[in-house]
């Protein structure tokens, strides 16, 4: 989010510095999948958006003169019974009214574009818009571009105090005791943002959400899509419904994503655990996941995996990211709480929030991700 809203604002002529507590990618965005994924996301506010960044994202492929590792091999999300089918086959109808291009496959249709899933699956869905991007490609686009138009970049900054000053500037501390003066702050701290907001004295309730994976050796196309299970989704979208998810992949958060990153290696995930905010992978987390892919794709047994990584989604109470400016505290903003849809909404992300720090007139429809909503009024939170 800071990267891309940092070119947004370059691009529109702002002076802009970046202070990254770590490394390029050292948060979510790089240790994650890389899809623009339409299919998981529920009619609203975030499917909307996401059809506008996939437009961007084709801007962007040209504008950043850089390989962004675009693919579009389009999704299928594999459905085990009964109760999951009706479940799916209601969500997509309204995906359908919402714009989504997306069909429900039976079992011979799913079988012909991926041959080698397990004899459990009955049914999918099938997209052909489910794109994907290579995410440090997208970074370092953004970041190259951006400096050639005076982006400063400071890596192992930590920020660790922001002030706002009698003249209505911001006094930003670093861990290494450097000031600076700015009159806009962005906070793009992901899973992190709540810290970064609280030195301003403001709410912003983000609660990190691990995400483990595996990487696979490089392998031939392993059917025509890549691959997710209804069930996490069914889970997510339908509490009430009791599934067959045993207490130990419901624990983990296990759910299945089968993608073929730029490259040739698959990405398998992944969990969606809550451990604080510690971002290393566990043996069993890793082992769920080896198992439930070798046990719905069976070849996968013969294949090597080289890496296993761990990423925290930054989480919302209401499960839609925080952007725009904080009311009480003119010129500081929020662009955070993405949670797994960071990758697929950073365009859109960024160039809508450099719009508002530029004086553009606001956008009504981004009423509803204002951080107004988690504002604190006299010591008492209104959500
Ligand atoms: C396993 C996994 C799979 C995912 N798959 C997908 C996917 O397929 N598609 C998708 O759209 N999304 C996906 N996501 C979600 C996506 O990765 C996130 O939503 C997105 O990366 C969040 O970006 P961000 O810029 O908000 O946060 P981050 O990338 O975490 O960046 C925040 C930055 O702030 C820095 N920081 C923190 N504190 C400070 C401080 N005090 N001072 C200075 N800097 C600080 C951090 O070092 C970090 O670099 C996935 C996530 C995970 C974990």
């Amino acid at each position: 989010m800071g990267m891309s809203t940092a070119y947004y604002l370059t691009l529109q002529g702002k002076r802009v510095l970046i202070l990254e507590a770590g490394i390029f990618g050292a948060g979510a965005s790089g240790a994650c999948d890389d899809m623009i994924l339409f299919q998981s996301k529920k009619p609203g506010i975030n499917l909307e958006l996401a059809f506008e960044s996939l437009e961007l994202y084709h801007a962007l492929n040209v504008d950043l003169k850089h390989d962004l590792g675009f693919e579009n091999y389009g999704g299928m999300v594999l459905i085990k019974d009964q109760k999951e089918l009706e479940i799916m086959e209601e969500f997509v109808q309204q995906q359908r009214m919402y714009g989504l291009d997306v069909v429900m496959l039976d079992e011979k249709e799913m079988r012909k574009r991926q041959p080698h899933i397990s004899s459990r699956f009955i049914a999918s869905t099938y997209s052909p818009m489910d794109a994907q991007i290579d995410p440090f490609h997208v970074m370092y686009g953004f970041f190259h571009v951006a400096k050639n138009l005076g982006l400063e970049y400071r890596k192992k900054t930590p920020v660790v105090g922001i002030e706002k000053q009698g003249n209505g500037d911001f006094r930003i501390t670093t861990q290494s005791g450097e000031v600076f003066e700015a009159t806009q702050v962005v906070n793009a701290a992901g899973t992190w943002a709540g810290e970064i907001a609280a030195m301003v004295g403001e709410n912003v309730p983000i609660t990190p959400k691990r995400g483990q994976i595996i990487i696979t050796e490089k392998i031939p196309m392993v059917g025509e899509t890549n691959l997710w299970s209804a069930e996490y989704l069914v889970s997510k979208l339908r509490p009430e419904v009791k599934t067959e998810i045993s207490e130990e992949h419901k624990a983990l958060g296990l759910g299945f994503a089968f993608t073929r990153s730029f490259g040739g290696n698959y990405l398998i995930g992944s969990t969606r655990e809550y451990a604080g905010f510690d971002t290393r992978t566990t043996m069993e987390g890793v082992n769920a996941i080896v198992k439930q892919a070798v046990s719905y794709i069976p070849l996968l047994k013969d294949i090597h995996f080289i890496r296993a990584i761990a990423g925290l989604r930054p989480s919302t109470p209401d499960g839609k990211m925080i952007l725009g400016e904080h009311p009480d505290v003119p010129g500081f903003y929020t662009a955070s709480g993405h949670e797994g849809d960071g990758i697929s909404l950073a365009p859109i992300t960024g160039k809508l929030l450099s719009d508002m720090m530029c004086g553009a007139p606001s956008d009504s429809r981004l009423e509803e991700l204002s951080p107004v909503r988690f504002a604190v009024v006299k010591g008492e939170q209104v959500q």
